[in-house]
């Protein structure tokens, strides 16, 4: 019974399954990513993700941490770097520092998947 609504709701085009963890999901929740191509390979594949699968997107991840390591550094620079270079830390740049660094993270991580989402 539950199985024949679920193909039902999956035919009505409401539901549909995500390539990784073949879990159903709700439209409007899923991702889709560029297929990793073998070298020599001509064709490119999307891969379709849910919600779930998709903030474990590797590569989106890796090129957050790229993102967060250069912006962040640079944001601490511009707003601690005098702080920093005279030697006198407090100790609210134990958190500061941490948190400017999650910040390019976020906005990175959250545009990947606000572009990719279907
Ligand atoms: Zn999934």
């Amino acid at each position: 019974m539950v199985e024949a609504l679920e193909s039902n709701l999956q035919d009505a085009g409401e539901f549909a399954t995500c390539d990784r963890c073949n879990r159903n999901y709700e439209k409007g929740w899923s991702f889709a990513f560029k297929k990793p191509v073998p070298k020599g390979a001509t064709d490119e594949g999307v891969i379709i993700k849910c919600s779930r699968c998709a903030i474990r997107h590797h590569p989106m991840l890796r090129r957050s941490l790229i993102v967060a390591f250069a912006v962040g550094t640079i944001l601490t620079l511009l707003n601690q770097g005098d702080i920093l270079f005279s030697g006198s830390w407090n100790s609210a740049l134990y958190w500061k520092v941490p948190l400017t660094y999650c910040v390019p993270f976020c906005v990175a991580t959250y545009g990947a998947l606000s572009n990719s989402r279907r």
